[in-house]
């Protein structure tokens, strides 16, 4: 088998848009205290899809969602090259050239990403030559289920939140105040956490997202106020370039502290593992540097114990989560109207397993990740190719 062509597109979201009102979520702009709204900075609205085109007819399908436009430009330029020709079951020689080829710029975020992307449609295009699902390659089932928690609950009016709150089996919710709110915003926040709480009783996971948006300070200040609401983990209490500071935060043991999903590469983990920075790794196999990456973080978490619940659910992420007994659960945005992004890929792809009594499953039958793109429905998008 011979990769012939490797197509790469862009869709932006052309359809309506539910607008993001002030202290929707935290997020590491706050500090800066600008006049628009921080969170559109972090929206996804457009996504990369790319195409592994072979000689014997398969497609793989793989996509990555941080700026999608440059890792696009990543792809056609320097990667795509590298591939065409190649034998796509050479995988780990032909991440370790992209890897190499682009170690100087790309070592982590966009360039990543694109790594990630074409690494996806390759995993995709093993399984479907093998007519096997890709969890199957990777080791095989370690769970009738994949248990999945909610990821929404954004920071809204309280009684709006305890509605949203008991829909969900489990769940995470986002706080709204961050550093410059000071102790007022502090406690506005405990308010999301108590709300949430007492909805839904003691016997519920609940989880809360800071989303890199506090300081250390507040973290510190924060931790012993959240501890009574016994939530499962805090996730991304700062910027993740402070090691340090989620190691100070874990080592007081009061709160979970969960992270990772800006990080990047076995490298990048194998510092935060050993930093004992993180009760809970939250990798996404979209930006690590593909499946290839995130098996190989999830053995190495797996042998310090730390349990691998991945960034954004999807399935990339869920066939990683299948073949590893290290990962008791995994993440889940909920199909709604387009708002932050996260839930674009329901509009994109087809064959997202959707939540049945608080799980998802994968099909054993159907080969390679499991989604496909309807052409037709991309009309609701700018597509740019
Ligand atoms: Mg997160």
């Amino acid at each position: 088998m011979r990769i012939t062509e490797i197509r790469t597109r862009v869709l932006r979201w052309r359809g309506k848009t539910l607008p993001l009102a002030p202290h929707f979520c935290t997020n590491p702009m706050d500090l800066l205290e600008l006049p628009e709204a921080s969170m559109q900075t972090f929206t996804f609205h457009g996504w990369l899809v790319v195409e592994v085109f072979t000689d014997d007819g398969h497609v793989g399908l793989g996509n990555a969602a941080l700026a999608p436009q440059v890792t696009k430009q990543v792809i056609d330029l320097y990667l795509k090259p590298l591939l065409i020709g190649q034998d796509p079951w050479d995988l780990e020689r032909l991440w370790q050239h992209m890897y190499r080829k682009t170690i100087a710029f790309g070592r982590k975020g966009i360039g990543m990403a694109a790594i990630s992307a074409l690494d996806i449609a390759l995993w995709d295009l093993l399984g479907k030559s093998a007519r096997q699902p890709v969890y199957r390659l990777l080791g095989g089932r370690t769970k009738a289920r994949i248990p999945v928690y909610a990821s929404r609950l954004y920071s809204t009016e309280l009684s709006k939140l305890a509605e949203e709150a008991d829909r969900y089996r489990a769940m995470k919710l986002r706080f709204g105040w961050g550093p410059v709110d000071g102790a007022s915003g502090m406690q506005r926040n405990l308010d999301l956490v108590r709300t949430v709480r007492e909805s839904v009783g003691d016997g519920i996971d609940v989880m809360a997202d800071a989303y890199m948006g506090w300081t250390l300070d507040d973290a510190k200040r924060m931790l012993p106020l959240l501890e009574p609401f016994h939530i499962r983990w805090l996730e991304e209490p700062v910027i993740p370039d402070d090691i340090h500071g989620y190691a100070e935060l874990k080592s007081y043991g009061r709160v979970p502290i969960a992270g990772g999903e800006h990080e990047f590469t076995l490298y990048g983990f194998r510092e935060l593992l050993e930093a004992r920075a993180l009760d809970y790794i939250q990798f996404d196999t979209n930006r690590v540097g593909g499946i290839t990456q995130a098996r190989k973080i999830a053995a190495l978490a797996e042998a310090y114990s730390v349990p691998v619940i991945p960034h954004a659910g999807q399935m990339q992420n869920y066939h990683v989560v299948m073949a590893s007994l290290n990962s008791p659960m995994a993440e889940y945005f909920p199909m709604t109207d387009v708002e932050v992004g996260n839930e674009l890929f329901w509009y994109i792809f087809q064959g997202e397993p959707k939540a049945k009594e608080g799980c998802i499953d994968l099909d054993d039958n159907t080969p390679g990740l499991g989604l496909t793109i309807d052409e037709s429905e991309l009309e609701r998008f700018e597509v740019t190719e």
